[in-house]
């Protein structure tokens, strides 16, 4: 579906939920990251691009002239009803409104001024699916909420503003990377990202000739163990031995002259970030250059050491992993790695555009057969950020 068309479905169920046509029409992103994972809470890099998939957010001023905001989202039950006259405050945990709301509360602390208005939420980005349809939500609320205001926030502060949403409304602690890309992505280009100064960088990838394939294994395996916590909690043991204020800091020879003084566990966490960091800057130069054989190579060995030495994998991410090798450049894969935190998810792989059909299927039935799983696959080449539709 086109973003044309999906705002066009959007506008229909406005006028569904609230008898009217729409006055202004939002749209935002979601993501898949190309390379650089696990480096965002040490600093580092981050390459990831926009989807050609988006949330977006139709809205007009409430009938009824009142100071109050009423949300709505096809894709979730609970409608939502705010009074402006009140303080904003997050609602229940896990509902879906926490983060328009958290937007909405990040406008207002800034001395916006709004007005009441009905909003409706339309969305083809899968929800919970690790390509942020929550980022894209945020993203595509702070779009629609300038054009209702006329106040343009810098792309950087409007991201911020975002995450700031997710953390204090969602409770969800998530780095920098799902809202940088969903406002400022651009169409034929990624977008790598300075996790630490916080400067995005414009990648183009114009070379028609490649595109990104996301398969989703369609499996997420619950650890007990507080994997993630655990992780962070390796990394800054690895920086203490090692005397840096951050992995970002630390290269592969510092490591390995520091080896004896770290644990071997802590010692394979802190080699996945440190040459993750490398690989992900080497990755936005073969982007650049259009070196397919290069860019592919470094999304394998991104994979093997988020497989081995961070241990976030899982037997269905590697089976992505092992069938995209096999078909191998000749079948039109360049790369392929798990992409997200790990233990399921998504894998993203490096296709030739003139190949997607065949490696498509031949991905979707060999990971079928191998694990009784029917993954969700599809295609993008890298999308537009944010965008207004309706203004
Ligand atoms: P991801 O960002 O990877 O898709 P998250 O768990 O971070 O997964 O965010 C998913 C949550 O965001 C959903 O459970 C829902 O609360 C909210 N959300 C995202 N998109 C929509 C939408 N279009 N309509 C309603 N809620 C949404
Ligand atoms: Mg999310």
């Amino acid at each position: 579906m086109t973003l044309d068309e999906l705002g066009h479905q959007t506008a229909q169920q406005f006028a569904r939920t609230y008898g009217r046509p729409p006055h202004w029409m939002a749209a935002a992103p979601g993501r898949v990251n190309v390379i650089g994972e696990h480096t965002d809470y040490n600093d580092g890099f981050v390459l990831p691009m926009a989807i050609e998939r988006y949330t977006v957010i139709a809205a007009a001023p409430a009938a009824d002239g009142k100071g109050r905001i009423q949300l709505h989202s096809t894709a979730s039950n609970g409608a939502v009803s705010l009074d402006l006259s009140e303080p904003v405050k997050p609602g229940p945990k896990g509902a879906w409104s926490n983060y328009p709301v958290g937007v909405i509360a990040g406008f207002l602390d800034r001395g916006a001024k709004l007005g009441g208005f009905d909003a409706q939420v339309h969305s083809t980005v899968p929800l919970g699916g690790g390509l942020s349809s929550s980022a894209a939500l945020e993203v595509a609320t702070a779009t629609l909420l300038e054009e209702i205001t006329g106040q343009q926030l810098d792309p950087v502060d409007k991201a911020l503003l975002c995450q700031k949403a997710e953390h204090d409304y969602a409770g969800m602690p998530c780095g920098i990377m799902d809202q940088f890309i969903s406002v400022m992505g651009k169409r034929d280009h990624l977008l790598l990202v300075d996790c630490r100064s916080r400067r995005p960088e414009l990648v183009p990838m114009s070379d028609p000739a490649m595109a990104l394939l996301v398969v989703n294994t369609n499996v997420k395996h619950e650890l007990t163990g507080g994997e993630y916590a655990k992780r962070r909690a390796q990394c800054e043991r690895a920086t203490k031995a090692l005397g840096v204020a951050s992995l970002r800091d630390a290269d592969a020879d510092m490591l390995e002259r520091t080896r004896r003084r770290m644990d071997e566990v802590v010692y394979r966490r802190a080699r996945h970030v440190v040459s993750e960091n490398e690989r992900t800057l080497l990755a936005a130069e073969g982007v650049r250059a259009s070196n397919w054989p290069t860019v592919g190579q470094l999304m394998y060995a991104s994979h093997a050491s988020l497989r081995d030495d961070y241990e976030v994998s899982c037997p269905e991410l590697d089976a992505v992993v092992e069938i995209a090798l096999d078909i191998g450049r000749e079948g039109g894969v360049a790369g392929c790695r798990m992409t997200g935190g790990g233990f399921g998810g998504c894998a993203v792989a490096l296709v030739r555009t003139d190949a997607v059909a065949a490696v498509s299927e031949r991905v979707a039935a060999e990971y079928e057969r191998r694990t009784k799983i029917k993954p969700a696959l599809f295609v993008s080449r890298p999308a537009a950020g944010a965008t207004v539709l309706k203004g």
